[in-house]
């Protein structure tokens, strides 16, 4: 019979490989084919057991690969058929709450903090809930985009965290043309939140990091950025100042993740009237020395940020087929099924060899 390979996370720092008979597509979902699974940050918090998951538990929630079998139903609602090459979104959303049906799904009421791909239990029928696999199932809930099969799959799977950088540098905090952004954290996302800010048109794109992330910020600034600051060496502050003729950035987004002084530092940042955008989680850690007068005197907007919609993923999936940017600059590794947990321990820092994107390819 055949059978679907998948790494399994029975508990933190327990992944194994585990196998799953395939599934059928049914009335209304459908059978994936993974051909890649980009690593996210927050696999890597879900597989250290700081962001709470059931257990046993298919990871991956960033996955694109081929229809294999798709009910008659859920082919004419996504307009997809059999061998169409799709990108999948991570949440698994209602469709019928009051979020839902506003447009605002990715805080579906339904959800209960389950019903994202990777977030699912195995014990959920039919398991496959997860793009850490050779097979996923896709739910008459899922979201679907259709991507170009030339594309590499590693590079493919790069619209998940464009998607992040369309909808937090742009699209939340209204990026107009000319304005000048600050991103704070140049990992994945503050790298493809450089590419969406130059995609609409901003005037200056700064971007700050620290002094091991030199490589990321060069690449910053091949991708549009017009000022890179390491942290540790230059006041940044001053610096955006002087870059901004003393107002301060139109718009600043914080994608550090653990990094509780961006929150401050993007207060600071940001020009009187400006927009901050809150996207990089603090893990659960309280901010010191906040001053919320600074937000009144300053008039600030601040938004906090989860996720990617469907605007944005279009978005990032009309970009990566449009060929633009040398994308395959950001990813840095593709690995096979076997060696999840060296990439996740690699992205997060843990092994000290350098990564800004990883893909596995089953
Ligand atoms: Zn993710
Ligand atoms: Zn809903």
């Amino acid at each position: 019979m055949p059978e679907a390979r998948a790494m399994v996370l029975h508990g933190p720092r327990d992944l194994r490989p585990g196998a799953f008979p395939l599934p059928d597509a049914g009335e209304d979902g459908a059978l994936l084919r993974v051909e890649a699974c980009g690593i996210c940050g927050s696999d890597y918090e879900q597989f250290e057991g700081a962001l709470p998951s059931p257990y046993p538990v298919i990871p991956g929630h960033e996955p694109v690969g081929v229809i294999e079998r798709i009910g008659p139903l859920a082919s004419r609602r996504w307009g997809v058929r059999a061998g169409d090459r799709v990108a999948v979104e991570s949440m698994l959303r209602c469709g019928h709450c009051a979020d839902c049906v506003q447009g605002n799904y990715g805080r579906c009421g339904a959800r209960g903090g389950v019903s994202v791909y990777g977030f699912k239990p195995i014990a959920d029928a039919p398991a496959l809930w997860g793009g850490y696999a050779t097979h996923m199932y896709l739910d008459p809930h899922a979201l679907v985009h259709r991507i170009a099969p030339e594309i590499a799959p590693e590079i493919a799977v790069l619209f998940n965290p464009l998607g992040a950088g369309f909808r937090w540098a742009v699209e939340m905090p209204r990026l107009r043309t000319g304005e000048t952004i600050a991103i704070l954290g140049p990992g994945q996302r503050g790298l493809a939140c450089v590419i969406a800010a130059r995609e609409a048109g901003a005037g200056a794109v700064i971007i700050t990091g620290l002094r091991r992330d030199d490589e990321k910020l060069a690449l910053a600034r091949e991708f549009g950025a017009d000022a890179a600051i390491d942290v540790e060496r230059d006041n940044v502050v001053r610096r955006v100042r002087e870059l901004t003729d003393g107002r301060g950035a139109d718009v600043v987004v914080d994608v550090t993740a653990y990094a509780v002084d961006a929150v401050t530092q993007a207060v600071d940042l940001a020009r009187r009237g400006g927009r901050v955008v809150l996207a990089g989680t603090k893990g659960g850690r309280a901010v010191p020395e906040f001053i919320s007068d600074r937000v009144v005197t300053k008039e600030l907007t601040i938004f906090g940020a989860l996720g990617v919609d469907w605007p944005a993923y279009e978005h990032a999936v009309r970009l990566i087929e449009s060929g633009r940017y040398p994308l395959d600059k950001l990813h840095t590794h593709t690995l096979p099924l076997a060696e999840a947990e060296r990439g996740l321990r690699m992205l997060s820092g843990e092994t000290g060899e350098p990564a800004i994107h990883i893909a596995l390819v089953p």
